[in-house]
């Protein structure tokens, strides 16, 4: 297995690409076989002659999976193109493993390999590899500018012979990697930043990029050893919103990144806190495609309730597509590189190895992960 393959997205939408030519040519260093559909990188204005220059062959979309040896995308490839694939090829991709069950299911039973690009463990070594980080990073930045791309006041505090204008207040809720990058991007702009996370150990982080982190008593929480929250009780996330609800109605802009890992988003901002809002305020809601932190949060749709805009637009990574797509090609060469094997020249699935452990999904028709396992079977 040394052919490393990849077609065209046909999702339109998609502004990033799953290889770029940089990565490409680490790929072809090494010693892999990388062809790729014609017209591959158009959309990030990637010409074939710039994959051609570094080693990649282009071709027409069926020769290209017919020789796969692992398929590399960014999406859950369709059924249509899986079925073209050899025999016991691979597909490396973000795979939306507990909520594809039919895909999954289809992978196992046709005796496909599945590297899930979210279930990559959360160790000092597979940091490069972590995709699920480095377009959560992005979709931090992306959203703040979003935001302030859409609300109708400056964000700094300017003083100017026609008078002060105050600073935005920007809450941020939900601070792992894209709150993080949140935070520093509206202090970078010079909004007045407060945020907000269950995980009371972010505090210190919080505070070192200026901004004010907001306690909230909610009893008992925690954090999973792979560092993912843990699910609050009903009665909790009712504490939480009560508490919540003056920093909401202060804010100008507030973002919400909070998730749990392979369960639906914490539902924490109600209707009656976005009533609470000035009209005009922005909510971006960075958890719309897996059911929203926000109620009334829409994915892919600008929702306005009472004069407040409620974003619930999904890639936001893909409205900065250069730096998410180099990121993501070079988190998929990094696994890659992982599991290649430099002596006989082929990609190789050692079970004993931690990072091919948790990320390999399916492999000689089973579904290896538990918590998938269950979540496909209901
Ligand atoms: P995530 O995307 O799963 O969730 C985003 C944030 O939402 C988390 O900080 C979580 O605590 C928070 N959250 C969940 N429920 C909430 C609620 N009801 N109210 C407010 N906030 C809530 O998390 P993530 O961004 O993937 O990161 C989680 C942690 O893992 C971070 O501390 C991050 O630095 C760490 N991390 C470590 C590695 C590594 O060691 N290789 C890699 C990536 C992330």
């Amino acid at each position: 297995m040394h052919h490393i393959v990849a077609v065209r997205d046909t999702n339109n939408h998609e502004t990033r690409v799953a290889l770029t030519p940089v990565v490409c040519k680490k790929l072809v260093d090494l010693g892999m076989q990388v062809t790729l559909e014609a017209g591959f990188g158009e959309r990030l204005h990637l010409t074939d002659s710039a994959y051609h220059d570094v080693g990649v062959t282009l071709n027409a979309r069926a020769e290209v999976l017919a020789a796969a040896g692992v398929l590399v995308s960014l999406h859950p490839p369709a059924q249509d193109d899986l079925a073209q694939l050899p025999e016991g090829a691979a597909v490396a991709s973000f795979l939306d493993p507990f909520r594809q069950a039919d895909l999954i299911k289809y992978l196992a039973s046709n005796k496909l390999s599945a590297l899930a690009m979210e279930l990559i463990p959360r160790s000092t070594y597979a940091q490069k590899m972590d995709a699920l980080s480095s377009q959560a990073s992005l979709a931090g930045y992306a959203a703040v500018i979003g935001a302030a791309d859409r609300i109708n006041k400056a964000l700094p505090m300017m003083t100017t012979p026609a008078g002060t204008i105050a600073p935005a207040r920007v809450f941020v809720v939900g601070v792992g990697v894209a709150g993080l990058q949140a935070i520093a991007t509206a202090k970078r702009l010079g909004a007045r930043v407060e945020a907000y996370d269950t995980r009371p150990v972010v505090a210190e982080q919080v505070a070192s990029l200026g901004a004010k982190f907001v306690s909230i008593d909610v009893g008992e929480t925690g954090q999973t050893a792979q560092g993912y929250a843990k699910a609050l009780t009903d009665e909790q996330l009712a504490k939480q919103r009560a508490q919540m609800a003056k920093h909401c109605a202060n804010a100008d802009i507030i973002i919400t990144t909070a998730q749990l890992f392979g369960r639906p988003a914490p539902r924490i901002i109600t209707a009656e806190m976005v009533a609470g809002m000035k009209p005009g305020s922005i909510i971006v809601d960075l958890a719309a495609s897996t059911g929203g932190n926000v109620e009334g949060s829409k994915a892919d749709e600008d929702v306005v309730v009472d004069g407040v805009t409620i974003v619930g637009f999904v890639n936001f990574p893909g409205t900065v597509a250069r730096d998410a797509s180099q990121m993501y090609a070079s988190n998929i060469a990094s696994l890659l590189e992982h599991l290649w094997d430099k002596e006989s020249k082929t990609i190789t699935f050692n079970l004993e190895d931690d990072i091919t452990q948790g990320t390999l999904l399916t492999h000689q028709g089973e579904i290896r992960d538990e918590r998938v396992r269950e979540a496909v079977n209901g």
